[in-house]
């Protein structure tokens, strides 16, 4: 039995559970009766595989990066889901809920988006199955994320900016379970993170965890053994983390470390270290720990990752975290930034500053010289050329490029 998997009632421990106003209760219910049965059918996982490997382009590469290895005096493996179409692993998880909407007969979809990147997901699969699409993204984000706004635009969907609140990721989140609540029977939410009521938490991680499905036999037909030293990964809501660690979970030999986005530094009022700094709340249908002040309001979230930019996190990894299963580090913006910088020189990598956060890691970790790391690299940087270029100084107090 694991001590990390969901419980029959939707808990990770203390986290997770389904707190959803009155009107979500039957359509909550509905689809925590349906995913288990539909996505672990034979038809489902045959569409499901076909598409990963066709549309997706999976498996996606474990690379062993051979500079950085010697850099940090370990073995350094990188998973590649930054090339995965859409150039990120949101598209694992958006494949996965799109068939399963499919097939519990909706007809209408709706996402939520920070950055852009869970909608662009999101957008794609509703061209390829003809469906409708309609996703919510707060003002602030739509000016900050214009390209991305433009791409689902051009896929058809239809972008609705949220003005209430911060305007930004957690203010579309509340948006779209609103528009959720008006209507119930046709729509289905498709959520982008491990995060929201049970079942959402354990349904996204299912469908990102064939990044570790995958990371097992790489290893074995690279290095003889099926399980690394180390898994790092970058975590905002948690769904890279959850599908890096998912069949490694109970797996003791095998140290996890996760990075979250510190900003100016998890101890400042400029912070996104939400596990560093959260306490037990209820966030968007779910018990976790959250950014909020003594009288239960959310502080804004502050990073330079616009996909880190969230003030809670999956209740998996706070129980995971909780139970010390997991290190968790706070990257700060400069050093995410150097990250992201050192990748692109050693290896011809530009690393999506979210991931980023998970290579400055490395910097903060002592390795064995045959310690053997799987990184994942959860997307692609194109989207953060000029973040990068316009703070190249903040790169200089760790070395020079
Ligand atoms: C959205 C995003 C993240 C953060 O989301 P998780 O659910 O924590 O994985 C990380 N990296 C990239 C590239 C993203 O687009």
């Amino acid at each position: 039995m694991s001590k990390y998997q969901v419980d029959k009632n939707g808990f990770y421990g203390e986290f997770g559970g389904a707190y959803v106003p009155e009107i979500l209760y039957k359509c909550v219910h509905d689809l925590q009766d349906a995913y288990l049965p539909i996505i672990e059918s034979e038809e489902f996982k045959q569409e499901y595989h076909a598409l990963l490997k066709d549309y997706v382009g999976r498996p996606s590469p474990l690379y062993f990066a051979r500079r950085m290895s010697k850099q940090y005096g370990c073995q350094l493996y990188l998973k590649r889901e930054d090339l995965n179409h859409t150039g990120a692993h949101k598209i694992n998880n958006t494949i996965g809920q799109i068939l399963l909407a499919k097939k519990m007969g909706k007809t209408r979809i709706i996402a939520e988006t920070g950055a852009g990147q869970h909608g662009v997901a999101t957008a794609t699969v509703c061209a390829l199955m003809d469906m409708k699409c309609e996703v919510f993204m707060g003002a602030t984000d739509v000016e900050r994320q214009h390209t991305n706004v433009e791409r689902m635009k051009m896929l058809g969907a239809e972008v609705h900016p949220v003005r209430t609140g911060n305007m930004t990721l957690s203010d579309a989140c509340s948006e779209a379970i609103r528009d959720w609540c008006c209507h119930p029977a046709d729509t289905f939410y498709i959520v982008g993170s491990t995060m929201g009521p049970h079942p959402y938490p354990d349904l996204v991680a299912r469908m990102q965890s064939v990044i570790s499905e995958e990371i097992k036999w790489q290893l074995e037909a690279q290095i003889g053994r099926d399980y690394p030293d180390y898994l790092i990964a970058c975590i905002g809501g948690g769904s890279n983390a959850a599908g890096t660690i998912y069949h490694y979970m109970d797996d003791e030999r095998v140290k996890i470390v996760l990075a979250e986005a510190g900003g100016h530094g998890w101890d400042t009022d400029y912070t996104a270290a939400t596990i560093h700094r959260g306490t037990t709340g209820i966030l968007h249908g779910a018990k976790m720990l959250v950014m909020q002040d003594e009288d239960g309001q959310i502080q804004e979230a502050f990073t330079i990752s616009a996909g880190l930019d969230y003030p809670g996190v999956g209740p998996m990894h706070c129980n995971m975290a909780k139970q010390g299963r997991t290190q968790v580090l706070s990257i700060n913006d400069d050093e995410a930034i150097y990250g992201g910088y050192e990748l692109t020189r050693m290896e011809g990598i530009i690393p999506a500053i979210e991931s980023a956060h998970a290579i400055a890691a490395l910097k903060k970790l002592k390795f064995q010289p045959d310690d053997v790391v799987v990184l994942t690299v959860s997307g692609r940087g194109d989207k953060d050329v000029e973040t990068y270029l316009k703070n190249k100084q903040m790169a200089k107090e760790y070395g020079n490029f």
